[in-house]
């Protein structure tokens, strides 16, 4: 019994490997069917297969965000332009107090729209703090908890960081790449991102208000036909009357002026818009609620997770730390949650 009991221990021995902690540098020995282990003094978890990896195709994204930056920049300069140029001269000749008001209206959503977006598409989205990795006596014990290695950065990833191919580097706290603003979401430029998002939302709205008051004051007179008669009107079909309408509509479209088909254009580019933001500022607001990242919204699954659905999320997420919630301890009690 002693012996087979010996023999045994010696084989499971055998089969032990040692490995190497990319943490902390310590050499562990682990059975040789372990490929992916946790370091049990810095944490660190190790995967031996993994290789380096190296990015060719990162100067294309680059390329394509650059690109998609300046489609959007120049978009929203022409939305301005067009939109001073079509609809205030309308708005002048009616009163110029409304006028002068307008344009006030008109600079401070430029102003905020274009330095959001600014701060959102060139300042870096989230980089990780530099941490001390790679040998014992400098690493502490849970010092690298739950971090992982970057591959492409040959850098300690934490649990909260996600590398972003585009971007080239590990964004803490991603959200996702947005490649309208050339940049990644992450923990630095989440909020300006979001502000971005409601800024060009009044924005367009307020476009598309005055587009069509303007519009509505230069549109040629309607032409009808058969409908010039109150009886026939009364008289004829719904069908007949939206045809009828739609011909003096197309018809009277076809005597617009320049600044006439601007504003049509104006009011269809700007509702489409707000269209699209509507839909991606409320599926971010959802994730702020719950505490989450669209990233880790994903890793938690269908089901959403058990996540914290606090408005306390929305209050931290766009309040300064140090003025709000110094006054209401509760608020300093919840804790947004990340999840990988
Ligand atoms: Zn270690
Ligand atoms: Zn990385
Ligand atoms: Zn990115």
């Amino acid at each position: 019994m002693i012996d087979l009991t010996v023999e045994h221990v010696e084989a499971t021995v055998r089969e032990d490997i040692e490995r190497t902690c990319w943490g902390c540098g310590l050499r562990l020995l682990l059975p040789s069917n372990t490929p992916i282990f946790k370091c049990g003094w810095c944490g660190a978890i190790t995967n031996q297969h993994a290789q380096k990896r190296i990015d060719k195709s990162l100067w294309w994204r680059r390329w394509r965000d650059r690109c998609f930056v300046s489609v959007v920049s120049l978009f929203m300069l022409c939305i301005l332009c067009g939109g001073v140029w079509a609809v205030y001269p309308v708005v002048f000749s009616i009163s110029y107090v409304s006028g002068v008001f307008h344009c006030l209206v008109t600079a401070v959503l430029a102003v905020s729209t274009f330095t959001t977006f600014g701060l959102a598409a060139f300042r870096c989205a989230g980089r990780p703090p530099n941490i001390q990795w790679g040998s014992y006596p400098v690493v502490g014990k849970g010092d690298l908890e739950d971090y992982t290695f970057c591959l492409y950065c040959c850098k300690p990833k934490s649990p909260r960081s996600h590398h972003c191919r585009s971007c080239g580097m590990c964004i803490e706290d991603m959200d996702h790449h947005c490649p309208f603003i050339g940049n990644c979401v992450g923990a630095t430029n989440h909020r300006h991102f979001i502000i971005f998002l409601i800024s060009t939302l009044i924005s367009t709205a307020y476009v598309a208000i005055m587009c069509s008051y303007a519009g509505w004051h230069i549109w040629p007179p309607l032409m009808f036909t058969s409908l010039a008669r109150p009886y026939t009107f009364a008289s004829g079909s719904a069908s007949r009357v939206v045809r009828e309408l739609s011909r003096a509509l197309l018809g009277s479209a076809m005597l617009l002026s320049t600044r006439g088909i601007i504003l049509v254009y104006l009011i269809v580019s700007s509702v489409s818009v707000q269209m699209g933001l509507t839909v991606l500022l409320w599926q971010q607001l959802c994730y702020i609620y719950e505490g989450q990242t669209y990233l880790s919204h994903l890793s938690s699954g269908a089901g959403g997770g058990s996540g914290e659905r606090d408005c306390q999320n929305l209050v931290r997420f766009f309040s300064c730390p140090y003025s709000f919630s110094r006054y209401l301890p509760f608020f300093r009690s919840s804790r947004k949650r990340h999840r990988k």
